[in-house]
């Protein structure tokens, strides 16, 4: 077995510059090329986990399939290597602090006062290996968050300084992405950001070995010549990364610069055939082609920062391109929605998403919107709180039961149609405690579900605490709203239907966090295909 070769990605200039997507794009590249590999994020706060972060903050928390409330970025390593992650690919600050310090109480360093350098260092490092000897990947790419300069990522820096001597020439290596920013008033490109990003990775003791520079313009042979003077670098480690309509076009964009074969020249890896790309190629394509265009509402609370739902989006964006449709999405603050002005908020939508989310904050509006699709024959797709808004919804509606209510909304609810679950009832602490992870789930057969999905056992992962109250599953069931898929353990259910309604379904899992570029999920699939009839019915009227 050949040894693991590490490459490390750094961002400086500005933040949200795409390391996420250069780190993902290079994996696939090299997966493309027949290497194993997998990415890991490394997050400088202190928070062990994001699953206690409100999205505004850090956008969508991803879930791995192993129950890890993860970084976002994990969520386009799965889309773009159709490989799941775990906990172990994704570590921060806090989660560093936590592991020295319960050595620390346990006495594994008696006698001697623990430090930054080495103990944390040593950590990271050890977490950083841990990955690559662990799963024999034969690359690890870690991607170092925050920007360089910042006191918070120095621990960091520091331990890729040291894992880069150790590791010794030919089997690690730093990318560093910056931004090239054009002045529109003088017409010029600007490199002196870049010079000073790369000044300041130095002052760390960090030479890096390739430079990506996020661009909105082609940079030239001189100001590639230019940088690769002022930073130390070979010219083929200049690589340009311009602005693209789509993220699945970077892998293209970077195969074009010979990303992939300057980083396995410079880890003395083979080339080896040229990356077989065909499938993702032909997914590109159809997404750019597209042959109408469905409007899709997306109601929820977090819209006005779309990393929220980065999930939710870009299952749509596969779903789209599978079927050919450009899907033309309208996020809904669910807040500003009442019955007074629903029908115009949702009219000229050819499907509704009603989003996953906590505490009752806009959730009448939620509610209002899954009516609005159940009244209207609209496809539906509602997806953990959005399951639970259209049993509300139902349950008031249909069933007569007024005061329905989730008990995380209103605790003594007259009619609890959403509970808590039992095993959730003596938990007091906030961080990693909901229904985390990948669960099985068996479909009826002859359901909605059993046409989406085509098979009876299913595992999806879930993030929540309230679930359906089996209570009353029988009136439900009897006037016209089914359970198509039940936990085979705990009874616990996890799809909701409506066989009268050309399509409406509500699952109390997040189908969001398995959809990826080359398998995309089929709940989105149909959803999107069922907007596309809707569309076509809308345009016969
Ligand atoms: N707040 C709900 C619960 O905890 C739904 C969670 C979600 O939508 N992820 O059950």
């Amino acid at each position: 077995m050949a040894a693991t070769k590490y490459i490390f990605v750094t961002g400086g200039v500005t933040s949200s510059l795409g390391k996420g997507i250069i780190s993902a794009s290079l994996a696939k590249l090299l997966q493309a090329r027949g290497y194993h590999v997998t990415i890991q994020k490394l997050d400088p706060y202190i928070n062990v986990d994001p699953g206690t972060l409100n999205p505004y903050e850090h956008g969508e928390c991803f879930v791995t399939d192993d129950g890890a409330e993860t970084d976002l970025d994990l969520g386009h390593y799965e889309r773009f290597l159709d490989v799941q992650t775990s906990q172990a690919n994704n570590v921060t600050t806090g989660r560093i602090y936590q592991s020295v310090i319960n050595k620390e109480r346990k006495g594994d360093y008696l006698g001697k006062t623990v430090q930054v350098i080495p103990h944390i260092t040593d950590e990271i490092k050890r977490r950083i290996k841990l990955l690559g000897t662990r799963f024999n990947y034969d690359v690890v790419i870690t991607e170092i968050g925050g920007t360089v300069g910042d006191i918070e990522s120095l621990p960091y820096i520091e331990s890729v300084r040291q894992l880069k001597w150790e590791l010794g020439q030919g089997n690690a290596l730093v990318i560093h992405l910056t931004l090239v920013p054009y002045l529109a008033a003088s017409g010029e490109l600007k490199t002196k950001p870049t010079q000073h990003s790369v000044k300041a990775l130095l002052e760390n003791g960090v030479q890096p070995d390739i430079l990506v520079l996020r661009t909105e313009h082609t940079l030239n042979k001189d100001l590639r010549k230019k940088v690769a003077l002022f930073c130390n670098v070979e010219l083929e480690s200049v690589i340009e990364s311009i602005d693209v309509k789509t993220i699945y076009e970077v892998p293209l964009l970077m195969q074009a610069e010979k990303l992939d074969e300057t980083v396995l020249r410079k880890l003395n890896l083979p080339a080896g055939s040229p990356p077989e790309l065909k499938p993702w190629k032909s997914m590109v394509k159809k997404l750019k082609n597209p042959k109408r265009t469905v409007r899709i509402a997306l109601v929820g609370k977090y819209v006005e920062l779309q990393d929220s739902y980065k999930s939710i989006i870009e299952s749509l964006t596969h779903a789209g391109a599978t079927n050919e449709t450009k899907i033309d999405l309208n996020c809904i603050h669910s807040e500003t929605i009442s019955a007074d002005n629903i029908s115009e908020k949702l009219a000229g939508h050819h499907g509704i998403i009603v989003a996953p989310g906590f505490g009752d904050r806009g959730i009448e509006g939620k509610i209002l919107a899954a009516q609005y699709a159940r009244e209207k024959k609209v496809p539906y797709l509602g997806i953990c709180l959005g399951m639970q808004c259209a049993v509300i919804e139902f349950a008031r509606n249909v069933l007569d039961l007024k005061d329905a209510h989730s008990t995380e909304m209103t605790r003594m609810t007259l009619h609890p149609v959403i509970d808590l679950m039992e095993e959730q009832k003596g938990v007091t602490e906030k961080g990693g405690t909901m229904r985390l992870g990948g669960y099985s789930c068996d479909i009826k057969p002859g359901t909605l579900a059993f046409k989406i999905y085509k098979e009876i056992h299913i595992r999806e992962r879930h993030r929540h605490r309230y679930e359906f109250n089996n209570d009353y599953l029988s009136q439900f069931e009897s006037h016209g709203m089914i359970a198509s898929g039940i936990n085979p353990d705990s009874q616990l259910v996890e799809i909701m239907e409506q066989p009268e309604h050309p399509f409406f379904i509500g699952v109390q899992f997040h189908p969001e966090y398995r959809s990826t570029v080359l398998n995309p999920h089929p709940l989105f699939i149909n959803f999107i295909s069922a907007a596309v009839i809707y569309l076509g019915e809308k345009a016969a009227e």
